[in-house]
């Protein structure tokens, strides 16, 4: 498989990691979520956490620990006496039924699951993922685990083309082009469901979240920003262009420089 197996294993690996450094997995969720990324060339295989190590924490996983699955879930590879994470099939369902994901992340994070229980529709408290609040967050309805076809199936159909879904009383996942778009997308989620319980916490159900007319206007600024007058010139002639789902150099880049410094 080569170079480039190594190189999907080494960025699923560092997704995995930011999930802990981004306390979505942290404490009692120390060893619980996983991130997969489909090898580009080999599309019918994806890279996964897997479970079995001598010391199972997503903090610490490593490229050479991760499993190599194919779209049912089967072990193609991996190191000895690991095997693919036990909820496996939640990444290979939705890789399978969506060609154009790339990566998909599973973690419980807390407030997420909080607000899944209580069953309050979130609305957009910050910027941060307001995209998500606004087109709505599916629910796949049971807290169980995702351990067969059926269930893998069904968190597939309860998504539908959605970016996440909520996983009652269990979880979330989150769907995405890449292992940065995907972890990124659960920590938005994650973010909103923090902003939208101190709310809730604070005001009761009659809470107000951003208006849509504000929230068009903050997508507005996003997609204009290079048209400022004065902001035009220097961008246009900056090697980092802004754009896409992060800034260059920004989150992303400097947690994972944080985590990787051992690899
Ligand atoms: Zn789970």
């Amino acid at each position: 498989m080569g170079q480039e197996i190594d190189d999907v294993k080494r960025e699923v690996a560092i997704g995995t990691r930011l999930l802990a450094e981004f306390g979505l997995a942290t404490g009692i969720l120390a060893s619980l979520g996983h991130v997969s990324m489909r090898v580009p060339n080999d599309p019918e295989l994806f890279v996964v956490k897997g479970r079995g190590y001598p010391l199972d924490a997503l903090a610490v996983m490593r490229p050479e620990q991760m499993v190599v699955v194919d779209m049912d879930g089967n072990l193609v590879d991996g190191p000895r006496d690991a095997w693919q994470c036990n909820e496996v099939k939640m990444h290979s369902c939705i890789l399978r039924e969506r060609p154009d994901i790339s990566s998909v992340t599973h973690v419980h994070p807390r407030f997420s699951i909080i607000m899944g229980i209580l069953g309050i529709k979130m609305q957009a408290m910050c910027n941060e993922g307001q995209q998500l609040t606004r087109a709505g967050i599916p629910v796949f309805p049971h807290s169980r685990l995702i351990l067969g076809e059926e269930d893998g199936m069904g968190v597939v159909k309860a998504m539908g083309d959605s970016a996440a879904v909520m996983l009652r009383g269990h979880g979330a996942a989150t769907a995405g082009h890449s292992v940065e778009n995907s972890v990124m997308t659960m920590l938005q989620l994650e973010e909103q469901a923090r902003q939208n319980y101190y709310a809730y916490s604070m005001m009761g159900p009659d809470y107000k979240g951003i208006p849509d007319a504000d929230q068009d206007e903050f997508a507005a600024g996003q997609r204009n920003m290079r048209e400022q007058p004065h902001l035009k010139g220097p961008i246009a002639a900056s090697r980092l262009q802004p754009g896409g789902p992060g800034q260059p150099g920004g989150v992303w880049a400097y947690y994972s420089q944080k985590v990787s410094a051992d690899l």
